[in-house]
Parts: C-alpha cells; sequence; structure tokens
C-alpha cells in the first residue's frame, strides 16, 4: 500500500495528522511541582541549603549511594566529581569523543589532559578495547558516558580500570534511570554526575548532581566549589583546606531547582515506565523497516533505557540506495514527525582539543602540563567509527505517553519514507554536509 503514497516531501499528504498536544511536553509539571517552588520562593529561601540536602538525600537513596553532591548545573557536578577524584596537573583522562563537551573539558582547569578513544557503533558508547589502548603511566580516570540513554559496556570497563588502577566516572547526564545489568547507571564507577537541566529525561531546571560512596571524593569536591559546607568534612586529610572554596568556584544548587528535582524524584518512576513502554511500542512498529534500527537494548535483557533521553536509531543509506540521513531526516520530518540527521559533533575534531592554549602555556593546553618529551602520539588521534557515526545516525521523537494510535502514525511517517525512498534519490545533495553539533541541544 505505501509503495503508491507520494511524500509529503513532495507534494503529498503528511502521514501524522494528531495534533501533538502534550505528547513531547517535558517535564510534566503537575501541582504538586508549583507549590514546591512557590513555598521556596514565599519563604525567601533560594539560597538556601536545608531543600537541596533533602533532594540529596532522596535521590542518594533512590539509586543506593552513599555521598551526593547536587550543584548547579551537570558541568559543576561533574568538576567537583573529576577534582574529587583527584585529577590534577599531568594526568590523562580517557574519554568517548563522542559527547557532550562538558564530559570533558573540566579536566583543563585542573591541568589534565583529555585522550579520547573510539565508541562502539552498535551503542555509541566507548568502546572498552580502545580505552585499553589510550592507557599510560600517567592515566588517572576514564571517563564513560551513558550515550543516548545506553548503559556503556561497565563489566568491561571496570575490569580494565581495575587491571591498570585507575577510576572510573560516569557521566549519566542522558542515562537517569537506566539499569545495566540491573544495577543503575552512576553507582558501578568510583564517582558518577547527572545533569538535571530540563532538556534532559530527569528535570530539576537548572542542577546537577554527583555521587559517590568514597568520603575522600565527596570531602574533596565540597572542597572545590562548596565553601559553606566545609563543616561537613570530617577527614583530617581534607580539613586543612576547609574555608574557602579551593578552586575559587561556587557551585551551590538553586533551592527552585531542587524543590523541583524533590517532587520529580517521586513522579519518575511512574513517568519513565511510561516512557519505556511507549518508546518500545514505536521501536517494535518499526521492526523490519529497511534502512532503519533504533538503538536500545536486546529484548528480555536487564539493561534498560530509563527516561530514553536524546534517543538514536542507526541509519543504514545502503538499504535505500545510498540515499544521505539529511535527505532520510528531511523527508521523516516533512511527514509530520520528529527525526534528525546525526548526534553530537566529535569533540577531537575540535581545535580547543587541537591547538588551542586556553590559559597561555605557550603550547596546546591539552598537553600544557605533560612532561617533555613524553611520547602523545595516543592523543593525535584518529576515531574513524566516531569520525563517520553522524552519517549513520538519526533521531527519533521521544514520546511521554502511551498512545498507540498516535505512536503507530509516527511510526508509519518512518516507513512511508524508507518504502518510498528510490523517490528522494534523484535530488539528494546533502551526503557530504556537516550534521551534528558541539554544543546546541537539539529537540527529540
Ligand atoms: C547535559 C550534559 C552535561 C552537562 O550538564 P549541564 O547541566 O548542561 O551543565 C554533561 N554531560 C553530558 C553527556 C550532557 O548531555
Amino acid at each position: 500500500m505505501q509503495e503508491t503514497q507520494k511524500l509529503a516531501l513532495l507534494g503529498g499528504q503528511k502521514t501524522v495528522t494528531s495534533e501533538p498536544g502534550d505528547m513531547f511536553t517535558w517535564p510534566i509539571i503537575t501541582q504538586e511541582h508549583e507549590d514546591a517552588v512557590l513555598k521556596v520562593l514565599r519563604a525567601g529561601n533560594m539560597s538556601g541549603m536545608d531543600i537541596t540536602k533533602e533532594f540529596e538525600k532522596e535521590y542518594a537513596e533512590a539509586i543506593g549511594m552513599k555521598y551526593s553532591l547536587a550543584c548547579n548545573n551537570g558541568t559543576a557536578a561533574i568538576h567537583s566529581a573529576f577534582y574529587g577524584m583527584g585529577i590534577g596537573v599531568g594526568d590523562e583522562v580517557i574519554c568517548p569523543s563522542l559527547t557532550y563537551w562538558a564530559s570533558i573539558i573540566s579536566v583543563y582547569s585542573l591541568g589534565a589532559t583529555p585522550v579520547f578513544a573510539e565508541i562502539d557503533p552498535e551503542t555509541l558508547c566507548v568502546d572498552p578495547a580502545d580505552i585499553e589502548r589510550c592507557i599510560t603511566p600517567r592515566t588517572k580516570a576514564i571517563v564513560v558516558v551513558h550515550y543516548a540513554a545506553m548503559p556503556a559496556d561497565m563489566d568491561a570497563i571496570m575490569a580494565i580500570a581495575k587491571k591498570h588502577g585507575v577510576m572510573v566516572f560516569e557521566d549519566c547526564s542522558h542515562a537517569h534511570g537506566c539499569l545495566y545489568k540491573g544495577k543503575d547507571v552512576g553507582t558501578i564507577g568510583d564517582a558518577s554526575g547527572f545533569s538535571l537541566m530540563s532538556g534532559k529525561s530527569f528535570v530539576a531546571g537548572e542542577g546537577g548532581i554527583m555521587f559517590t560512596n568514597n568520603q575522600r571524593i565527596y570531602e574533596r569536591a565540597l572542597l572545590l566549589g562548596h565553601y559553606a559546607r566545609h563543616g561537613e568534612i570530617e577527614l583530617e586529610e581534607q580539613k586543612q583546606w576547609i574555608g574557602l572554596p579551593c578552586g575559587g568556584y561556587k557551585y551551590r544548587m538553586h533551592q527552585l531547582s531542587s524543590a523541583f528535582g524533590l517532587v520529580q524524584l517521586r513522579h519518575y518512576p511512574q513517568q519513565m515506565a511510561e516512557i519505556d513502554k511507549a518508546m518500545n511500542y514505536f521501536c517494535d512498529l518499526l521492526e523490519d523497516t529497511p534502512g532503519i534500527n533504533p538503538i536500545r537494548p536486546a529484548k528480555g535483557s536487564d539493561i534498560t533505557k530509563g527516561g530514553w533521553y536524546f534517543s538514536r536509531a542507526k541509519y543504514d543509506g545502503q538499504a535505500l540506495g545510498g540515499l544521505s540521513v539529511k535527505r532520510f531526516s528531511e523527508a521523516v520530518e516533512a511527514e509530520g514527525t520528529i527525526c534528525g540527521p546525526g548526534c553530537n559533533k566529535p569533540l577531537h575534531t575540535h581545535v580547543l582539543f587541537s591547538e588551542m592554549d586556553v590559559y597561555g602555556h605557550g603550547k596546546p593546553t591539552r598537553i600544557a602540563n605533560l612532561p617533555e618529551g613524553v611520547d602523545i602520539s595516543q592523543l593525535v588521534c584518529s576515531l574513524p567509527i566516531t569520525e563517520r557515526i553522524n552519517t549513520e545516525v538519526c533521531g527519533i521523537p521521544w514520546f511521554k505517553h502511551y498512545r498507540p494510535e498516535v505512536i503507530a502514525q509516527h511510526a508509519e511517517a518512518f516507513k512511508k519514507v524508507a518504502a518510498n525512498y528510490k523517490d528522494l534519490l534523484e535530488d539528494d545533495p546533502d551526503k557530504t554536509q556537516d550534521i551534528g553539533g558541539y554544543s546546541s541541544f537539539r529537540r527529540s
């Protein structure tokens, strides 16, 4: 039936006829959220710490972690954790190049060097084998990103970390509520951090939170950007620094955000269950559609995608006569749904990670604090999979409600384009065009 349909991009009828309504609205704001925020406002309690500490405690209990520290954004939570872990001058930190910049850039302000590792093209997460290639005697930590809500291969990564005596940080900013083999992401490495900004799957407004079970990591994190909480420091080793924020940073979370987050913590499990049901239904409908294969855990596995943030599908242009992902996405969106080519631009292709001298060392910042004469060949990287991945993935709609008829229309939009790809081949000028962005946060 689809074979005879004219694509909306070429003047045909749109597949999706339903109004979006609240299908994509996020976060879902209830009376409870409004009351909690207004209460803080009316009490003049915006810069306090009581509600933030309550939020930290509830979140930590929810995932079974000992220490938690809320910050004014995810970037600050990650920076605090890095300092907590003792990352400093001359250290190397391994990170996937396919991620949002905040996963790694703050190592610069600690005097450390980022080293970029390759991804697994099936999960878009860091490839453990390539992590091992990147390890040197100066490696201090591995940053794992559970990218686009797919948990990374933590068993393999933790084994490598143990073998080489390096620490692991989990950036869970895409992965709130994801389970890796039944365990919450963010509880497996030495420390973890989550962005809570309003585009993410768990939203507090602007905010971030870090977790660890290690008292030293927690107390050092407090030292960096939480001078007003230095009273919580117990370890003698850390006490000598007490009084002023060591790094000169102030990372306290706004209590309008933590009050919102506290309410959100109570709603999230149920919302996540509905999202999971809706998204799996959509992916089921796309099974066996040529060219498009949503990335999700194997059925019946104990890996889950939590809130399905920024979910991507693998795109195989070869199955569609060489059609570019850009042209495919354009046609799918013309049908009235959400797609979008690519994901993030690889960080190692940005000048900040090659030549740029941020602090005036007289040499590129990425190598500024390495000893003279060190072999930096592993830093000058070519990462072929990461470099081509933006032409091999696209977005899928991020449904917040399980409404089968509406979801079926959106799936039909993808299927219609896949079935009629030949009509798009002639006018496909975009094959080599730049896709993805370093910093924009994108819909879907
Ligand atoms: C959003 C994000 C961050 C940074 O969080 P902010 O709250 O925006 O500072 C860090 N890492 C990843 C992977 C992210 O997507």
